[in-house]
């Protein structure tokens, strides 16, 4: 029997391709969909912070919208800004710095030509001598270190792989008269209820008794082949999934803690008020500075249309963090009125708070030795991990439903 570990997007997907029948699920929560859970309540519609999707793959688009009625699936051009000083300036940064006043838009021209830095070995590095010292110093660094909450010096120079918007030259001198802004995710489709549909639709494959919520796993014993539920109950395996953290995994088969392995957190305010915001046009919202506490503001509402505004604040912490979300939502109230997302004259509706640990994970080129030779040994057990946290990645659920279907078929040709 196949055991696996989590109901998020990876383990029920491993659970539809592995063409069989003879598997268990088990998931801590009461709920499946992990990360990709929804909250719909008082007309607002919340994911665990935002989540918008692109696929690259058509068959694995068509796999994920099968259960979802057509109508319920809007496709977005994105727009999105930054906040920088008194201003916004449309993303990405660096593609936009003729938007700047003058004299910062000459020395990030100016740096981006004269840059004595050429190499690089790590992110930090990597931002410098793409980008020249001014574009980095205003936006890309203050920006990136608010988010991963560490020293961008310890990530490996490929940290956000094709997730990060990098531009030549001659495409951001071009983009001074043909606007082109496109990135990765040009345009996204959201679900108007939520991620949890995706979730949904991927569930229909799978076997329904083979699902049990609630039932965290406390010990794994890798050498008898046996998993220990925290309600006491033992079962045995003859392979076993695991899509949780890479960390809690080893923690669960008894490994001493290592200090390879660093990650973000990231606290999310879900918030939703009795009148439309300032800002009616933009999906999200970028910013640098210190001076507001949250990294990024997305807008629900300015996505689905809808006329009460409803918004997604992120907020990132090292991992080692003791956050007390409501002691923080006074303070996100005001930065919100500061940066003209909201006017002092709205009253919150309703809110959630929500703490991503693990959020993104940092990526390290002795982080991933780490992982890498791990998961060779944990597979003479038998043991496989993938997903966004199990394979230590940063990725998109179309990854992890690809990674999920390539183990599935490897392991039950
Ligand atoms: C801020 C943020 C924004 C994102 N935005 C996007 C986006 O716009 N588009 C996109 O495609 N992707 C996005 N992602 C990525 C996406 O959320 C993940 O790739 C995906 O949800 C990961 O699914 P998973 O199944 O690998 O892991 P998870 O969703 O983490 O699932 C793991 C499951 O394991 C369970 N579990 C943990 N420990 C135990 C235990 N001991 N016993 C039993 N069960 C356990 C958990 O409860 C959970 O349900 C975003 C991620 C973050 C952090």
């Amino acid at each position: 029997m196949d055991i696996i570990i989590g109901a998020g997007i990876s383990g029920l997907s491993y659970a539809t391709f592995c063409g069989h029948n003879n598997y268990l699920i088990f998931e801590q929560s009461n709920r499946i969909g992990g990360y990709c859970k929804t909250t719909e309540r008082n007309g607002f519609v919340w994911d665990y912070s935002g989540h918008f999707f692109h696929f690259k793959n058509k068959d694995i688009e068509q796999f994920v919208a099968h259960g979802i009625p057509v109508n319920d699936l809007l496709t977005i051009h994105k727009h999105t800004q930054i906040r920088y000083k008194d201003r916004l300036i449309d993303y990405p940064f660096q593609m936009n710095i003729h938007q700047l006043p003058q004299q910062e838009f000459i020395e990030c021209l100016y740096d981006l030509f004269e840059n004595p830095m050429h190499g690089f070995l790590n992110f930090k590095e990597m931002l410098y001598a793409k980008f020249g010292k001014s574009i980095a110093d205003k936006f890309l660094i203050p920006y990136n270190s608010k988010l991963y909450a560490c020293d961008l010096n310890t990530l490996d120079k490929d940290a956000m792989g094709r997730f990060f918007p990098y531009a030549e030259k001659e495409q951001i001198i071009r983009n001074f008269k043909v606007t082109n802004n496109d990135t990765y995710n040009a345009t996204f489709v959201y679900p108007k209820h939520g991620a949890i549909q995706y979730v949904d639709s991927i569930s229909l494959h799978v076997h329904k008794d083979a699902i049990r919520l609630n039932e965290p796993i406390a010990a794994i014993h890798p050498n008898d082949h046996r998993i220990t539920l925290q309600s006491g109950e033992t079962i045995l395996y003859d392979r076993l999934i695991s899509t949780i953290p890479f960390h809690k995994l080893m923690e669960l088969i008894g490994e001493s803690k290592n200090d390879v392995l660093s990650w973000n957190q990231v606290l999310v305010f879900n918030i939703g008020f009795d009148k439309q915001g300032l800002d009616i046009t933009n999906h999200w919202i970028y910013f640098p500075e210190d001076k507001y506490c949250f990294y990024r503001v997305g807008s629900y509402s300015n996505i689905l249309g809808t006329d009460k505004c409803s918004l997604y604040v992120e907020l990132g912490f090292n991992n080692e963090a003791k956050i007390e979300p409501e002691k923080l939502l006074p303070r996100v109230l005001h930065d919100l009125q500061e940066a003209q997302i909201i006017s002092p004259n709205m009253s919150v509706v309703d809110h959630e708070t929500i703490i991503m640990n693990p959020a993104y994970v940092h990526i390290s080129a002795e982080a991933m030795q780490y992982v890498a030779s791990k998961k060779k040994l944990l597979a003479h057990d038998d043991i496989y991990t993938i997903g966004r946290y199990g394979s230590w990645t940063y990725c998109s659920i179309e990854d992890n439903i690809m990674e999920a279907k390539e183990l599935a078929n490897v392991l039950n040709r």
